[in-house]
């Protein structure tokens, strides 16, 4: 069976609308997909909603990409089989979206302070009225030709230490494996490699965040060497954490794809061993 755990659609800072999203996914032979947006699960009933309609032979996880704060670094908390109709997460979730919109006034600020006057409303248009990020600040720079493309945007107006960053103001991350606990679902620290730390750092983030009750690590990565795979199903065998795999799928392009090359070694505990509703999916595809 294939498996993408972390992709992203147009209801945060992905391109795809939830129903081409899983057309892709069915169309690149994916078996469960995981749609896990940034700070919301608006997704997840149009996604529901298209499997049913296209008659899709794909299993939906009910996701969600939670950001907190640690140490001044922004990191990335994934729920998987989260409830996404659990009114407790939805209000926090709400709670997120503010926190989100009130670093997106900032950043605005920042920006305006250094001659991009007026950028808000623009970057507004451009999120069209979902939940609202610096990939859209970035897009802004880009279209209003201030940078040449997206990566610059962030290297010189939007990065940690940048001139329009804005320190992060999220939960912690204790708080995020709480939400997700609560609301049924597994914790999942994403792409650990991908935060700009030293690997004493990423160390210390993986002990932290099992100390915190964590259950998985995502190991498989796009583009990613085999020695980070290796490095990081080591980390999470050491912590007793279980292992994870994603695309962090966010648009089509040369470089990323839904499924493209995750594959986890045999000698770690993947984190859908004891999903029960697979075994149905399961069934069927033996029987093919
Ligand atoms: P936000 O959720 O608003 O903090 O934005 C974070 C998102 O921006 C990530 O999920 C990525 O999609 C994207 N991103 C972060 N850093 C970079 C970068 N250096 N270059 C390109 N995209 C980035
Ligand atoms: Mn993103
Ligand atoms: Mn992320
Ligand atoms: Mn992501």
């Amino acid at each position: 069976m294939r498996f993408d755990l972390h992709s992203h659609t147009n209801c945060s800072d992905g391109e795809l609308s939830p129903e081409e999203l899983v057309l892709r996914a069915e169309n690149k032979a994916i078996d469960v997909l995981a749609i896990t947006d940034h700070d919301t699960v608006s997704a997840i009933t149009p996604a529901k909603a298209a499997i049913k309609k296209h008659k899709l032979n794909l299993t939906l996880i009910e996701g969600v990409e939670i950001s907190t704060s640690w140490h001044g670094f922004e990191i990335h908390i994934v729920g998987l089989n989260i409830d996404s109709n659990n009114s407790l997460l939805q209000q926090r979730l709400t709670q997120q979206i503010a926190t989100r919109n009130l670093r997106a006034e900032k950043i605005a600020g920042k920006l305006a302070a250094i001659g991009f006057e007026n950028c808000f409303d623009e970057v507004k248009k451009i999120a069209q009225g979902q939940s609202i990020s610096r990939v859209h600040f970035a897009k802004y720079l880009l279209r209003a030709g201030h940078v040449s493309h997206i990566q610059q945007a962030f290297d010189k107006y939007l990065a940690r230490r940048a001139k329009a960053y804005v320190a992060p103001m999220w939960i912690s991350i204790e708080e995020a494996i709480n939400w997700i606990h609560q609301a049924g679902g597994e914790a999942v620290l994403a792409h650990p490699t991908r935060y700009d730390m030293t690997n004493k750092w990423v160390k210390k983030l993986i002990e932290e965040f099992k100390l915190a009750g964590g259950d998985a690590i995502e190991a498989a990565l796009p583009r990613q060497n085999k020695n980070e795979l290796i490095q990081l199903v080591n980390y999470a065998n050491q912590a007793q954490l279980k292992v994870s795999q994603g695309s962090d799928f966010h648009r089509v392009s040369p470089y990323t794809e839904l499924g493209k090359t995750l594959d986890l070694p045999e000698t770690c505990e993947p984190v859908w061993r004891n999903w029960t509703h697979l075994e149905q999916v399961s069934a069927t595809i033996n029987m093919e």
